[in-house]
């Protein structure tokens, strides 16, 4: 059907409508715009309010304002072809402005002298006289440039003015479309919670018709977002959480390890694990979340919860994010169970077949007593003889479809999360409401703190002389850039120009380079040979930041500083400090801006990753909240739970309120709700605990 005839919903592919071919189809799928209805759920990262205009003669230098006024002049300025910018000169009754566009080869014909157009922007005073760089302009008398306009967030090959033009429609075709049984939210929830309809939400959301009807919208779907969110927790919970039938374990091994552990365990794993005994000794499942600063002793409290499970008869998995942590991991077990008569095996994607094979069959009878490794270890091909307990570690993803997986492997094995990413305490109640969170807030005793210490461009050779004195000693060092390669767009070192700038300047340093761009092979091969000392220095992207543990490096040097967030910055700093020696961080900043400073002034201040997150959580933009997105739940588009936290809580009450009154959903008012939270929840298929 040709696309005139094609009668459009709003529900039609993006292709239908007049003026997207394929290729623009295309761009519009790359964000996430399928279907016209995609447009309804994009919601606009800032608006324009052209509702009132200031005279040329009123401007403020800084405000966004708009201004109408008569073009009288316009020609290209400096530069060459593209990049030429371009100059208007134009003037209201009041005054005249110049506007100055970049990179503007393209505009030659796109004003014609002598009309009036509207301009959008925040103007300088420059010398007395008022001037916009890079407004937004339409011609005065276009009827859809009034009001408050949405601006989108672009992807390549669309522009704002398609994005407003197909919002609009789709907010046409969704009149009447989300009432009655369409609403999402339950009738008795918008009422109770005094909310808007959501067609009112959407619409005024695009295109407020003021600010208390914009607050309006927002609340509905700031609200909404986090409801679906408590409720698909809550229903997750109910199908696979704490309080099915489990394992009531009997053993006792691990108070024989703890007795022979060469240290004493500190106070927060003690109480670690007495819950976690407690868990495990009752016939409830246990799903229990342990989070712990990197270094404070996480794996000991879960050797313990092994132990319990072998020694009651049972299997247990312990899984790691790699498969070179997954290794390190079974030299640990290994080494620390020696004669406990524990057998421990390493499963992974990489061992020969027929290696693979005598390990699938040792599970399989029940010879082996504990398999570490990476997800591989849950997958379907693995068959348990008992499976009764899982552990993954510094694995935050842990989904619904694996943990189904789980259930169906074992009786009803207990699981234990282990995290080194803390979320604050509110917050994690709040969200996962009976989920059991244990807290090791204490280091072991006799640690030396880690020196942390700031650099910037003058001085950051000082750091570098700093590495090299400790590689000089026999140690070993981390060195980790914000980017793989150089690029002619961001000014950042690349772990590539400075893996080979220090190969020069230390030709008897051994250094090695690791980026994520590399096959997982030779990632391994590389962290493998810097584990057993044959590098010196690693040169590297963020890919080092899980898990890794090399108690001989001493030094964590980061460059570019100022683009990582704190969260990842201290999960860096982590990675040294293992050992008994004194270790360093070493921030170097390029760029000297407040958040980059008050960011190297909190990690030099704090080694306690909870303040740390609390800071983050204070001074973060929005939507990056403190390892919300490395905890798999699914990205919220306008809810933010720490600034929406009265919201989180009252969504949260009355979430409970209605699951407790219809526990399935099943009842028909709530169909809407429970097809969205399927949908919804089922793609991102992400969710843990
Ligand atoms: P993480 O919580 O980051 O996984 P680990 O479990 O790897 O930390 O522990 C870090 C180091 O501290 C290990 O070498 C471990 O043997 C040691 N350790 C753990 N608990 C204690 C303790 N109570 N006293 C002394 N050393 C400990
Ligand atoms: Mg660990």
């Amino acid at each position: 059907m040709s696309k005139n005839v094609t009668k459009i919903e709003l529900n039609s592919p993006m292709e239908d409508l007049k003026g997207v071919g394929p290729k623009k189809a295309q761009c519009f799928a790359k964000a996430g715009i399928l279907r016209l209805s995609d447009m309804l759920w994009d919601f606009p990262r800032d608006y324009e309010d052209l509702r009132s205009k200031t005279c040329i003669a009123d401007l403020k230098e800084g405000e966004k304002t708009l201004v109408v006024a008569r073009v009288i002049q316009a020609r290209f300025g400096r530069g060459f072809g593209r990049k030429r910018t371009f100059h208007v000169l134009a003037e209201d009754a009041t005054g005249r402005l110049d506007i100055i566009f970049f990179m503007a080869g393209f505009m030659g014909r796109t004003f014609t002298i002598g009309e009036e157009y509207r301009f959008y922007g925040k103007p300088k005073l420059e010398k007395g006289r008022a001037v916009m760089f890079q407004p937004t302009f339409a011609k005065a008398d276009d009827d859809a440039q009034t009001g408050i306009l949405p601006v989108y967030t672009l992807t390549r090959g669309v522009t704002q003015k398609e994005m407003r033009r197909f919002s609009r429609l789709a907010l046409e075709l969704a009149e009447g479309q989300f009432s009655g049984e369409k609403e999402t939210l339950p009738a008795s929830v918008i009422e109770s919670a005094n909310l808007c309809s959501l067609e009112y939400a959407l619409r005024n959301v695009h295109y407020p018709e003021g600010r208390e009807e914009y607050s309006q919208a927002r609340y509905r779907l700031v609200y909404e977002e986090l409801f679906d969110l408590k409720t698909a927790l809550m229903l997750s919970k109910d199908r696979f959480g704490s309080g099915r039938k489990g394992i009531a374990f009997t053993g006792h091994l691990d108070e024989v390890f703890v007795e022979k552990l060469p240290y004493e365990l500190t106070n927060a794993q003690k109480r670690c694990l007495l819950e976690i005994r407690a868990d495990m000794a009752s016939p409830k499942a246990m799903n229990r979340l342990i989070q712990g600063d990197v270094g404070s002793g996480k794996t000991a409290v879960a050797q313990c919860a092994m132990l319990k499970a072998v020694s009651s008869g049972y299997q247990a998995a312990f899984m790691a994010p790699t498969e070179l942590l997954a290794a390190q991991h079974l030299e640990t077990l290994t080494k620390d169970f020696e004669g406990l008569d524990v057998n421990v095996v390493l499963l992974t994607g990489s061992q020969k077949a027929s290696e693979r094979k005598k390990t699938l069959a040792a599970i399989e009878c029940g010879e082996a007593d504990i398999v570490v490794g990476t997800h591989a270890v849950i997958s379907e091909k693995v068959k348990f003889k008992a499976l009764g307990l899982v552990i993954t570690d510094e694995q935050h993803r842990f989904g619904v479809n694996q943990r189904q997986m789980l259930t169906a492997k074992g009786e009803n094995p207990d699981v234990l999360v282990m995290t080194a990413t803390p979320i604050p305490r509110t917050l994690a109640v709040v969200l996962y409401g009976d989920l059991d969170v244990s807290i090791i807030d204490e280091l072991p005793p006799g640690r030396k703190p880690i020196v942390t210490k700031r650099y910037d461009e003058e001085t950051r050779r000082q750091a570098y002389d700093l590495m090299a004195q400790q590689v000089a000693k026999g140690r070993q060092a981390y060195i980790v850039a914000p980017l793989i390669a150089d690029s002619e767009s961001i000014e950042s070192r690349s772990a590539e120009s400075l893996f080979e700038e220090l190969q020069e300047t230390y030709p008897s340093i051994r250094f090695a380079l690791l980026h994520g761009a590399m096959k997982q092979a030779e990632k391994d091969a590389v962290m493998e040979a810097f584990y057993r000392g044959e590098t010196d220095v690693l040169v590297s992207t963020v890919v080092i930041e899980v898990g890794i543990n090399v108690p001989n490096a001493c030094v964590m040097l980061i460059e570019n500083a100022e683009r990582f967030g704190l969260a990842q910055l201290h999960q860096l700093r982590g990675r040294v400090g293992r050992g008994s020696e004194q270790s360093w961080c070493l921030i170097v900043t390029g760029e000297d801006s407040d958040i980059a400073r008050m960011r190297a002034e909190t990690m030099c201040e704090s080694s306690d990753g909870f303040y740390i997150a609390e800071k983050d959580l204070e001074m973060r933009g929005p939507g990056e909240l403190f390892g919300f997105r490395q905890h798999g739940l699914p990205q919220l588009k306008l809810a933010d739970p720490v600034r929406h936290v009265k919201v989180v809580e009252r969504a949260a009450k009355d979430a409970e309120a209605l699951l407790a009154a219809d526990p399935g959903l099943t009842a028909p008012e709530n169909a809407g709700l429970k097809s969205k939270i399927d949908q919804t929840f089922a793609t991102a298929g992400e969710l843990i605990l």
